[in-house]
C-alpha cells in the first residue's frame, strides 16, 4: 500500500455568541483536517488541533509545504518511521506548536489507515482496550461577559447535571476573586449531588495567585487543577504540586516525547494531558504513555477539536493503562467540550453520544467514524 495523495481541509465557522477562556475571546471554531489517500482506495483522516486562538492555516501550511512531500509514495503502515521522518525534517523550525500539530494530523490519518487496512479499530493496534466505555466530563463554564457571571454558571452546572454529567470542569482564570465567587455559586448549586469538579485556569496566573486560588479551592475535593501556571514554568508546576492538596494536571501545550521528558522529569503533574492533535499524534501519544508510566503519572488526553479528534482520543483512551493499579483505580475520562462548535457533531455520520453517563469507544476499523463530506463543503474556509 502506498500513499498517493494528501488533502488538507481548513474548516471555519463564526460563533453567534463569542465566548472567553482566560487567554482571550473565541469568535470562531476552526479545524485543520487531513485526508490521506492510498493506491488501495483506503482513506485515512487526521486532525491538527487548532487552539482557541490559533489560526488553522498555520498547521495547514506546514502539512502542505513541509510534510506532504515526506510521506507521498510511502507505505502508510510505517507509522513510526514516518513520524521520525517528519519530526527530523522539521526539527530546526518545529519541535512544538503548530508544526507538531501538523505532524499529529498526518500521524493520526496513518493510524486510521492502518486500522482500515487490518480491519481493526486503532485501540486493537495499540495493544487492546482496557475499557470499552469512557466516562465523559463536561468542559464548560466559559464566560460571555467576562466577570460577574457566577449565577449564570451555577445554572449551567445544573444543566450539565441534568444532561447526565457527574464530572465537570470549570473554566477559571478571570481574576482570583471572581473565580472564587463562581466556584462558590457552582458548589452551592450542586450541593448534595454526586458531582466531582475539576478546574482549569489555562495558565492565567503567576505562582502566587495560582497558589492563592488553589488554597481557596481546597474544600471542593477537586479531581484536578489544570494548567495552574504557564507551560514554561516547570518549577512553578512542581511547586503547585508540593504545596496544594489536589492533583495537578497539564500538558495540552506540551509536545512529543522530548517535551514530556522535561515536564514529567521535573515532577510537574499528577495527570498528564497530551492533546493527540498537537502532541505528535497517536505515535507520540504512545511514547508519552510509556514515559508517564515510568513516572507513575496517569495520561488523560486533552481534546477540544472536532469529531475526528474526539474519535482519536477515544481510541487512545481505550488503550491507556491506569497509572496505579488497584481494584478501583483512577480511570482516564473523556473531555467532552460543551461550548459552541457548529460542525463537530455533524462532521461524522454517527455522532459520538453519551449513553447512561458513558461514551462507547468506536469499534469499527481505524478511528471507527465516517466523515460526512457535505459538512466539509459547508464549512470550508
Ligand atoms: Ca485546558
Amino acid at each position: 500500500m502506498k500513499i498517493t495523495q494528501l488533502k488538507v481541509h481548513v474548516l471555519k465557522s463564526p460563533l453567534a455568541e463569542p465566548f472567553a477562556f482566560s487567554q482571550g475571546w473565541v469568535r470562531q471554531r476552526s479545524a485543520t483536517l487531513v485526508e490521506v489517500l492510498t493506491d488501495d482506495g483506503l482513506i485515512g483522516w487526521g486532525e491538527a488541533f487548532a487552539q482557541g486562538l490559533e489560526p488553522p492555516e498555520i498547521a495547514a501550511a506546514a502539512i502542505e509545504h513541509a510534510l506532504k512531500p515526506l510521506v507521498l509514495g510511502a507505505d502508510p503502515l510505517d507509522t513510526e518511521v514516518l513520524w521520525h521522518r517528519m519530526y527530523h525534517a522539521t526539527r530546526d523550525y518545529g519541535r512544538k506548536g503548530s508544526v507538531v500539530a501538523a505532524i499529529s494530523a498526518i500521524d493520526t490519518a496513518l493510524w486510521d489507515l492502518a486500522g482500515k487496512h487490518h480491519g481493526l479499530p486503532i485501540h486493537k493496534l495499540l495493544g487492546g482496550a482496557f475499557r470499552a466505555r469512557v466516562q465523559p466530563y463536561a468542559t464548560g463554564f466559559y464566560r460571555i461577559r467576562g466577570q460577574g457571571e457566577a449565577a449564570r454558571l451555577a445554572e449551567e452546572a445544573l444543566r450539565h447535571f441534568d444532561a447526565g454529567f457527574t464530572l465537570m470542569k470549570v473554566k477559571l482564570g478571570y481574576g482570583v476573586d471572581d473565580d472564587i465567587a463562581c466556584m462558590h455559586a457552582i458548589g452551592t448549586a450542586l450541593q448534595g449531588k454526586p458531582v466531582r469538579l475539576m478546574v482549569d485556569t489555562n495558565h492565567a496566573y503567576g505562582r502566587a495567585e495560582a497558589l492563592r486560588l488553589g488554597r481557596a479551592l481546597a474544600e471542593y475535593d477537586l479531581r484536578w487543577y489544570e494548567e495552574p501556571v504557564v507551560p514554561e514554568d516547570l518549577s512553578g508546576y512542581a511547586e503547585m504540586r508540593r504545596q496544594l492538596t489536589m492533583p495537578i494536571a497539564g500538558g495540552e501545550n506540551e509536545h512529543t516525547l522530548f517535551g514530556f521528558r522535561d515536564f514529567l522529569g521535573a515532577g510537574c503533574v499528577d495527570i498528564a494531558q497530551p492533546d493527540l492533535g498537537s502532541c505528535g499524534g497517536l505515535s507520540a501519544g504512545r511514547h508519552i504513555v510509556a514515559l508517564a508510566q515510568a513516572h507513575g503519572v496517569l495520561v488523560n488526553p486533552h481534546v477540544w477539536g472536532s469529531a475526528i479528534a474526539q474519535a482519536a482520543a477515544l481510541q487512545f483512551i481505550a488503550a491507556v493503562p491506569v497509572a496505579h493499579h488497584s481494584l478501583f483505580p483512577l480511570e482516564p475520562v473523556l473531555e467532552y467540550d460543551r461550548s459552541s462548535h457548529p460542525f463537530r457533531q455533524q462532521l461524522i455520520t454517527q455522532p459520538l453520544q453519551m449513553v447512561n453517563g458513558l461514551v462507547e469507544v468506536p469499534t469499527g476499523p481505524g478511528l471507527g467514524v465516517e466523515v460526512d463530506r457535505s459538512v466539509l463543503e459547508a464549512f470550508r474556509a
